[in-house]
């Protein structure tokens, strides 16, 4: 008989765990809460652990097609001297892959091109989802559905988690907000990418394939703050005087191209699995983006999860599995991420200078060696 599966939510992922369900013969829904299937405009930091799982998936070539290896220009202080950072040359040499870089929406399109239209329910924003016997019961915008697996892949702010996991605290504030953008076409940079630590701020950027950049930036701030004259503005009065390229790469933003958004990360959760119900990436672990492993890590997990069903037709035990898998592993990351995404923040004088200290004098192959347990995942 074929098993049935509900994805609550199509973001990275939602979509790998709808894709490799899909593959194995599950039929599958994804209820999306948007209007369409559509990813921010930013760019994402593919790791050799996600590029693995992305290999799992069958999409490495595609993968690789749409992105671009980081050369890898490490860490520099405020006035631009180099500090640290994880070499790239050296991840590809321990790791056999590189650091990729890709604009969101173009994985986001890989991963949608694995699922018939059919599966795709946008506009179905879940509401809650209770277990049914042998199941579970999705309400959603449009009704109901039932499945023998439902799959918690609806971010930070998962609803699936509220409905489930009552007793897990409400996201955490990480203390600073995020800003993210995609520069117009660029000429004349040499720089492929670097990131630059201040006092309670850093700024970085990095090449994509089309001769464009990918900035992210973050800085200390109350929750829920928004930039008086516009985010665009306030960014340029904030790094408009920082090293080069910083300044010509704010030029070469348009001003609606620039996201903000706040940093939540999630208490840690006594189990990824209830029943018939498991989450997964943002919904599980949502954590500080510092070690750009996020949607690694819900690739991870998709490709995981994927492996316990095909271990096993027991659902219950499949997802118990999974939780075990998962939940230390990803726990160690987000609290890597967030120690060393705290001290990149810094803002108090002293502090910040003996971080910069000990940044200069640690030579980027301890770094990449640090991230060997991070990176050298294997399906
Ligand atoms: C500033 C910043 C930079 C980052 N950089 C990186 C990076 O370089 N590399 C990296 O690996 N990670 C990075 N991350 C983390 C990464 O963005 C997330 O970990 C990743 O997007 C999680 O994917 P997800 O599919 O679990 O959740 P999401 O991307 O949040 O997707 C959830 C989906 O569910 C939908 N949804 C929500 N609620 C409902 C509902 N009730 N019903 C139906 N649908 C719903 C949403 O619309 C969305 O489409 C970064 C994060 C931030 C904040």
């Amino acid at each position: 008989m074929t098993r049935t599966v509900v994805v609550v939510g199509g973001g990275i992922g939602g979509l790998a765990a709808a894709g490799a369900l899909h593959r194995r013969g599950w039929r599958v829904a994804v209820l999306e809460r948007a209007a369409r299937f559509a990813e921010i405009g930013a760019g994402l930091s593919l790791w050799p652990n996600a590029l693995r799982a992305l290999g799992a998936l069958g999409l490495a070539e595609r993968v690789a097609a749409v992105g671009v290896a980081e050369a890898g220009g490490g860490v520099r202080d405020r006035s631009g001297r180099p500090l640290s950072g994880v070499d790239n040359a050296e991840v590809v040499r321990r790791h056999g892959l590189p650091l990729t870089m890709v604009r969101r929406a173009d994985l986001l399109r890989v991963l949608l091109e694995e699922l018939p239209p059919e599966c795709l329910l946008p506009g179905g924003e879940v509401r809650a989802v209770r277990p049914d016997g042998g199941g579970a019961v999705v309400e959603h915008r449009g009704g109901r559905l039932r499945a023998d697996l439902v799959v918690g892949a609806d971010g930070v702010g998962s609803a699936v988690r509220r409905s489930l996991w009552p007793e897990v605290g409400p996201p955490r504030y990480r203390g600073h907000t995020a800003w993210r953008m995609i520069t117009g076409p660029l000429t004349g940079i040499t720089a492929d990418g670097a990131v630059f630590w201040g006092r309670g701020e850093r700024v970085g950027f990095t090449r994509l394939p089309d001769g464009r950049f990918y900035c992210f930036a973050a800085a200390t701030a109350p929750p829920g703050g928004r930039s008086a004259g516009g985010e665009h503005a306030a960014l340029t009065r904030r790094f408009g005087d920082w090293p080069e390229p910083v300044p010509a790469l704010l030029a070469a933003t348009p001003e609606h191209a620039v996201l903000r958004h706040d940093v939540h990360d999630l208490p840690p959760l006594p189990t990824f699995a209830r029943g018939r119900v498991v989450l997964l990436g943002d919904a599980a672990h949502a954590m500080d983006p510092f070690l750009g492993q996020g949607a690694c890590q819900a690739l991870e997990d998709a490709v995981t999860l994927a492996a316990h069903l095909d271990a096993t037709g027991d659902v219950p035990a499949a997802l118990a599995g999974y939780d075990r898998s998962r939940r230390p592993r990803t726990r160690r990351i987000a609290r890597r991420s967030a120690l060393l995404g705290a001290a990149s923040l810094w803002s108090w004088p002293p502090a910040a200078a003996v971080r910069d200290h000990v940044a200069r004098l640690t030579p980027a192959s301890v770094t990449t060696h640090a991230m060997a347990p991070v990176l050298g995942w294997t399906p």
